[in-house]
């Protein structure tokens, strides 16, 4: 299954939620994986892990993720319309990229899109360059071509 969302880019080229803050959270934590899945962590277990040295573990806020009654998940929008039409974020000054993602492990099925437990950025549209070379994304310059090859053709009419 594929979904379509934004991300925040990091000065390394990392990518990063466009709507979490990445402070105060551990640097690796909320890093898309260039090497392989990215699996979605609840951030209910950790809200503040500084709060907590040497305390261990922290306790996961439910069995699975995502969870229906959390927020938790890897987001993304069902279609490149929901994308385009989104509000872009404005509490970073890095560089914000669109893309496309595979979805997969547990989905739950939200309104507009999805929440997933893994996935995997498939494309990505960065105009400047400034994603980290590591990630196996497709590149595009032009939200058309990204589109053109990613978007579910239209029905069939009947
Ligand atoms: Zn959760």
């Amino acid at each position: 299954m594929l979904g379509w969302r934004q991300w925040a880019v990091d000065e390394r080229g990392g990518l990063r939620p466009a709507w979490t803050p990445w402070s105060p959270f551990p640097d690796d934590l909320l890093l898309w994986r260039p090497d392989g899945l990215t699996r979605a962590f609840c951030l209910r277990a950790v809200r503040d892990p500084r709060d907590r040295p040497g305390r261990g573990r922290a306790i996961p806020a439910h069995l699975r993720t995502p969870d229906q009654a959390c927020v938790c998940g890897l987001y993304a929008w069902r279609d490149p319309a929901l994308l385009a039409a989104a509000d872009q974020p404005r509490w970073t000054r890095r560089p914000i990229v669109v893309g496309v993602v595979a979805l997969g492990g547990r989905i739950i099925v939200t309104e507009r899109g999805y929440r997933a437990e893994l996935a995997n950025p498939v494309a990505v549209l960065d105009r400047d360059g400034v994603v980290d070379p590591r990630y196996r994304a497709a590149r595009y310059r032009r939200w058309e071509s990204l589109v053109a090859e990613w978007a579910a053709p239209p029905p069939e009419p009947q």
